[in-house]
């Protein structure tokens, strides 16, 4: 294993050995191409510096305690690819291709999945964006996959406590009927103020509100809602929101747990009415939310104990990351090895 001090990773980029890259061209994909360039040479009227065809996805890799490595539901990121290209008019990889591509970016990097004694992991990053030269907006001719892949550290360094969140009255991150289901950078863009400004204001979290009608909690720039109460886990269903594979795999162990799962509207006044809340998402799991402050009204909204995770989060993040880690059995088949 690589000489790295584990322990002191954040979340960012690390550079590893290789990246795995394939050209769509004539109509067709090529092969996989194995480089150790961090860097890349395209045209400079490339579709997805000027129009955003731009797509990417994000999954993780974990070692277990027996030192294999088990990738987490790598299909469904696949899928989720495909559509994602399928709104912005770009040629998707298969997921056939795309998990080649992932599992041969794990493999060259072995050195580089964390140790299981750490708590980090291997961080995925699957990207696809529209080449060649092309002023017009159409759709490019040429489209670059790649996957590169980087050590990051456990998201909660000092224990899985909850943060503070700020209700976005501002900005929209998503039209009703534009772009927000499908993971392209466009949204990111839209989102980046908001969440500097929560940033700033000192809260980790910014959510979005519906766009058409303020009225609805949609969800985080990076990250899904959700609340509980009454042993109901809920989240907000809507054209808007980016289909979380965590918050999926959430619904499904809240589901095992015993709890009823509701995917439905969220308005506004129901927050006060949550014993626990949080955003979910591949880099964190779940960042418990225990307060969301309104900056149009003042009001600030308890949501359970200000320090302490509810236990129900508790339960959740611990039981996905016992799959993860292999420390569980796997009931839903969520894992694949990178093989
Ligand atoms: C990627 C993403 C998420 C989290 O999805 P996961 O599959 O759980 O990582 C949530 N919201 C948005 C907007 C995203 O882009």
């Amino acid at each position: 294993m690589k000489n790295i001090d584990w322990s002191s990773l954040g979340f960012g980029y690390t550079k590893t050995d290789y990246n795995v890259r394939c050209h769509y061209r004539n109509g067709a994909w090529g092969t996989l191409e194995i480089s150790t360039d961090e860097t890349l040479s395209i045209h400079m009227s490339s579709t997805c510096l000027h129009y955003g065809q731009e797509a990417f996805e994000g999954l993780k890799a974990f070692r277990g305690k027996d030192g294999k490595i088990r990738v987490f539901r790598g299909e469904e990121n696949a899928r989720r690819m495909i559509s994602s290209a399928e709104r912005v008019m770009m040629q998707a990889p298969p997921a056939a291709l795309f998990m080649e591509a992932v599992n041969k970016a794990i493999r060259l990097n072995e050195e580089f999945v964390p140790p299981y004694e750490s708590g980090a992991s291997l961080y995925i990053r699957p990207l696809l964006i529209g080449v060649g030269p092309q002023m017009g907006v159409a759709p490019a001719r040429e489209y670059l996959f790649i996957v590169f892949v980087a050590p990051v550290g456990p998201y909660f360094k000092a224990g899985f406590k909850p943060v503070k969140a700020m209700l976005e009255r501002v900005y929209d991150r998503a039209a009703p009927n534009g772009t927000g289901h499908v993971k392209v950078g466009g949204n990111y863009a839209a989102g980046m103020l908001s969440t500097h400004e929560a940033h700033e204001k000192g809260y980790a979290l910014a959510i979005f509100l519906d766009a058409k009608e303020k009225k609805y909690i949609d969800e985080c720039g990076p990250a899904n809602f959700f609340g509980i109460k009454n042993n109901t886990y809920i989240t907000p269903a809507a054209r808007t929101i980016l289909p979380s594979i965590t918050n999926d795999s959430l619904m499904t162990l809240a589901e095992h747990l015993g709890m009823t799962v509701e995917r439905r509207k969220i308005p506004l006044e129901e927050l006060p009415t949550f014993e626990e809340a949080g955003g979910c998402g591949t880099a964190a799991v779940i960042s418990p939310v225990s307060a969301i402050d309104d900056p149009t009204t003042g009001q600030s909204i308890a949501i359970g104990a200000p320090d302490k995770a509810g236990p129900w989060s508790t339960r959740l993040y611990n039981d996905l990351r016992a799959i993860q880690y292999g420390d569980a059995p796997d009931p839903f088949h969520w894992i694949s090895f990178a093989e």
